[in-house]
């Protein structure tokens, strides 16, 4: 079966090595606390059962928390010499036990180096630590902000969105991380007896995005920023879910000025009960950041596919009327909503095949039934329209979601596995010979995040 259906590894740490690792690394703060080392190895993965069976055991024996480069050096230094495995955690927003210690050892918790340190035209440099809002809002201040930013933005770092995150708001408009150019710099710490400080820019950058926290430590990053738009949140509603894919295929192909555009159908309704007096569960709807200048030809174009307007405010109108911001209706918070009120859900992802056919959509929810609820996230990738579905799925086994999964792949989607721990197991990034020399130089001992690439070194 597809979904890995092996136990997580265990703790190989000797208690000598830490106690020594302890004394290297003193004056740095650490957690050593049971309930925090139960917190700090938790992310999101629960979203799948199959995982939460896999992960809900592991532990790391250590929580170390640097504040500046210099602890990250010492203490990469410091795992180098007693062998310790080490895992590198932002905010613990990630989907698939990314951040997750398998073998145990140490969670490098990157949240107290969170420092925006300048914010220039047209880009703003900061910390890995730093929470993604904070760095928009440093951004906004100057009348600009970030390029793509995940639904999560909230809690997540801007360090774990690009080792761990690929796509999100504003993939719509500029394409998802790797392609977007918003990655302009990182700079990486190396794991191994004395520790290095790389600086990566151009292709080298992709040496390290989405790498799961396997090719060194990142302790900042300089990003993209672009001119800042007061932009609307939307609801558009339609007769039929179809008719919402159509009318995403009609945005993408036309000069509207959107920073989201995200699908659902109209039985997501019972999940988003603040947003009940404009979404009634009697249509399905698109929820869309749209450029005020817009405005009009979206909601025409809506209604020119049969569809109408369903709410359109500013974000300070959004606020002063308790309603979520849109973004918190898209990408994983959509599932995250469903999940809040029933955990029999789960989800997979996928990539629809181009150029997207509703009709294929509209088979599929007449295949699945009540088993499966419709997302779709539409973006660009490489100038071209694409559609990514993000389905809530009613979970049974793992054989079912693999079942699925297969006739999915069948109908010509490419699925990215949302139920393994692994890297290349989830669909989403081959390690490249490229990276893997990378890895051999960054991380000498296969230290880093260890079991979550096929990468050896
Ligand atoms: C409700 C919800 C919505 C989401 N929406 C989106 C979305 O719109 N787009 C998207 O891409 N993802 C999304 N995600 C996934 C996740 O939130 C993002 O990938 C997020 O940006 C991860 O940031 P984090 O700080 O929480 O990273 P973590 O979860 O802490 O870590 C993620 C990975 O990065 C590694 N890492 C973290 N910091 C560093 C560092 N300094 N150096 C090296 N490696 C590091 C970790 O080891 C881990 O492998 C969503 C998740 C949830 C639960």
């Amino acid at each position: 079966m597809n979904t890995d259906d092996t136990q997580a590894a265990g703790t190989a740490v000797h208690p000598q090595a830490l106690a020594a690792f302890q004394r290297d690394i003193e004056g740095i703060a650490c957690l050593t606390d049971a309930k925090d080392l139960r917190l700090k190895a938790r992310d999101f993965y629960w979203y799948s059962p199959v995982l939460d069976e896999q992960l809900k055991d592991c532990r790391a024996e250590i929580v170390v928390q640097p504040d500046s480069e210099a602890q990250v050096l010492r203490v990469a230094a410091a795992a180098a010499r007693h062998r310790l495995p080490l895992t590198v955690r932002g905010g613990g927003t990630g989907n698939y036990g990314q951040a997750v210690p398998l073998q145990g050892g140490i969670v490098l918790d990157m949240t107290r180096m969170n420092r925006v340190l300048e914010v220039a035209p047209g880009q703003v440099r900061a910390q890995a630590g730093a929470r993604v809002e904070a760095v928009l809002d440093a951004a906004r201040e100057t009348g600009q902000q970030l390029m793509i930013y995940p639904s999560t933005m909230r809690i997540a770092t801007v360090g774990g969105f690009i080792a761990g995150g690929s796509a999100g708001i504003g993939s719509v408009r500029h394409g998802i991380l790797k392609e977007s150019g918003t990655i302009r710099s990182i700079r990486v710490a190396t794991i191994e007896a004395s520790p290095r400080m790389l600086t990566l820019s151009g292709a080298d950058i992709e040496k390290v995005h989405h790498a799961w926290g396997t090719n060194g430590i990142i302790t900042e990053l300089e990003l993209g920023l672009v001119p800042a738009e007061p932009w609307l949140h939307c609801i558009a509603l339609f007769p039929r879910y179809g008719d919402v894919v159509r009318f995403g295929a009609a945005v993408l192909a036309s000069e509207i000025d959107v920073f989201l555009l995200s699908g659902v159908d109209r039985r997501f309704a019972p999940y988003y009960s603040e947003l009940s007096a404009h979404f009634d569960g009697s249509a399905d709807a698109m929820f869309a950041l749209v450029n005020p200048r817009d405005e009009q030809k979206f909601f025409e174009l809506a209604a020119s596919l049969g569809g109408r307007r369903g709410l359109c405010k500013t974000e300070a109108e959004m606020a002063a009327a308790g309603l979520p911001p849109v973004h918190e209706c898209a990408y994983n918070h959509t599932t995250l909503q469903a999940l809040k009120t029933d955990r029999g859900w789960t989800y997979l992802q996928m990539v629809v095949p181009a150029p997207f056919d509703a009709g294929l959509i509209e088979a599929q929810m007449e295949r699945y039934g009540d088993e499966m609820l419709m997302h779709h996230e539409f973006s660009r990738f490489a100038g071209a329209p694409r559609l990514s579905g993000l389905p809530l799925v009613r979970y049974l086994d793992a054989e079912r979601l693999d079942e699925i999964m297969g006739e999915l792949e069948r109908d010509g989607c490419t699925v990215m596995n949302p139920h393994v721990y692994i890297l290349e197991k989830s669909g989403r990034k081959e390690m490249s010979a490229d990276q893997v020399a990378f890895k051999r130089q960054v991380d000498p001992l296969g230290l880093m995040n260890p079991g979550k690439t096929l990468a050896t070194v």
